[in-house]
């Protein structure tokens, strides 16, 4: 599977699913892909903070941890924009 690939069947795997075979073959490029993997992590976060922006208000539905988690060691890692020259 190409890299090419693998982002379209991330794609189809959000909207319509996998057969089983396009999973197995998916999971083994992103074992082996890091920036699939990479990818992958940031199309997952993606929807799920679209899920939260657009929730009906008062829903109630707070952000997972793990989406916390992940922004927050990204944050630690970026360069402070007054540094960059
Ligand atoms: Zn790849």
């Amino acid at each position: 599977m190409t890299c090419r690939e693998a982002t379209e069947a991330l794609t189809e795997s959000v909207e319509a699913g996998l057969s089983r075979a396009q999973r197995w073959r998916l999971d083994r490029h992103l074992f082996s892909c890091i920036s699939c993997a990479a990818y992958r992590q940031t199309y997952e976060m993606t929807i799920t903070l679209e899920r939260v922006a657009f929730a009906p208000p008062g829903d109630g539905e707070a952000l997972p941890d793990s989406l916390v988690a992940s922004i927050l060691s990204r944050r630690r890692l970026a360069v402070p924009l007054a540094t960059v020259k």
